[in-house]
């Protein structure tokens, strides 16, 4: 990593995105207006190195809900909560639908395919708010702590949009409900999902709370002992078999990195032993990953070699 010039490496991904703008691929999510109305042609990138050293280009400090990367931190917060008894409520194979399908569910009675599904972050949701007095302050700490920014936030309105349009997410927890499968109130495991969904972080911010995931658990910002070792293993081994739904095995094709991303355009990603990163750009591709983040991680691995293959 040392003999890299990271500067120069997003520099290039940089001035690469900015031509790609004109041939106007991708389509904004467009079912809030919150997300409908950003500028499309925004694209962000940062790297948080171990040693805290940060590395970033163009709009990597602009601020964008972080949606289904969220999924990530509830995921790490139900783990450390009741371990392994996670498994019994939420499978963890790659699913091969997209990310807020409900084919699955019928067939594995209410059990869904796995956590970053949103039937799967519906459930994780579901244990964090049986397993911490106040979730939402838990999870508000937690993403100020692992980000180093204590001003992280949530998106009320946002929030209050994502209830409003939700019919989807209100059908799969009704529906994982009907098995038994939701503990506490639907409306109140709802509004915790949308919730999570709305916090409004930069690309630099995102970068530095994967720190945990790259250093066996240990987060640099803070300094704690998020999880064991073994526990960052594992939710990277989730990102990569799943983390970009069913667009996880042209993930590891291409960029070969754990990674998760958001319908704002956010992906999030990994290189163990050595760095957290965030690419944030909102066009998505047809599965609802940022198209030029998942260029951009792409050609950020070939020109580095850090692919974990
Ligand atoms: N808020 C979105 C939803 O629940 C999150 C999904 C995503 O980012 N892919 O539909």
């Amino acid at each position: 990593i040392s003999r890299l010039d990271l500067d120069d490496i997003l520099g290039t991904i940089n001035e690469e995105v900015r031509q790609r703008f004109g041939e106007n691929r991708g389509e904004v999510a467009d079912y809030i207006p919150a997300l409908a109305d950003v500028p499309r042609d925004r694209f962000g990138m940062a790297l948080a190195l171990l040693d805290g050293t940060v590395h970033e280009v163009g709009n990597a400090r602009e601020r964008f809900s972080i949606q289904s990367v969220s999924k990530v931190y509830t995921l790490t917060l139900a783990l450390e909560a009741i371990g392994d008894a996670l498994w019994k409520r939420v499978d963890r194979e790659p699913s091969g639908d997209p990310f807020n399908s409900l084919i699955q569910l019928e067939h594995e009675k209410g059990i869904p395919r796995n956590p970053f599904m949103n039937a799967g972050a519906i459930v994780t949701a579901d244990v964090v708010l049986s397993n911490y007095g106040d979730a939402e302050a838990t999870l508000l700490e937690f993403m100020r702590a692992r980000s180093g920014n204590p001003e992280v936030g949530a998106d009320v309105e946002l929030a209050k949009s994502e209830r409003e349009s939700g019919h989807r997410n209100v059908a799969l927890a009704n529906f994982i409900r009907s098995y038994g499968n939701l503990h506490n109130d639907v409306q109140d495991v709802l509004d915790f999902y949308f919730l999570q969904c709305s916090l409004r972080m930069d690309c630099v911010d995102l970068a530095r709370s994967m720190q945990y995931l790259a250093d066996g658990g240990r987060c640099g910002p803070s300094g704690q002992q998020v999880t064991s070792a073994e526990g960052a293993t594992r939710i990277n081994a989730m990102m990569m078999t799943a983390g970009t739904y069913d667009a996880a095995g042209d993930f590891a094709f291409h960029v070969g990195l754990p990674a998760k991303s958001g319908v704002s355009g956010a992906i999030v990603a990994v290189v163990p032993h050595v760095m957290g990163l965030c690419v944030w750009s909102p066009a998505l591709d047809r599965k609802g990953n940022s198209l030029l983040g998942g260029y951009a991680l792409h050609r950020f691995t070939r020109m580095t070699g850090l692919s974990v293959f």
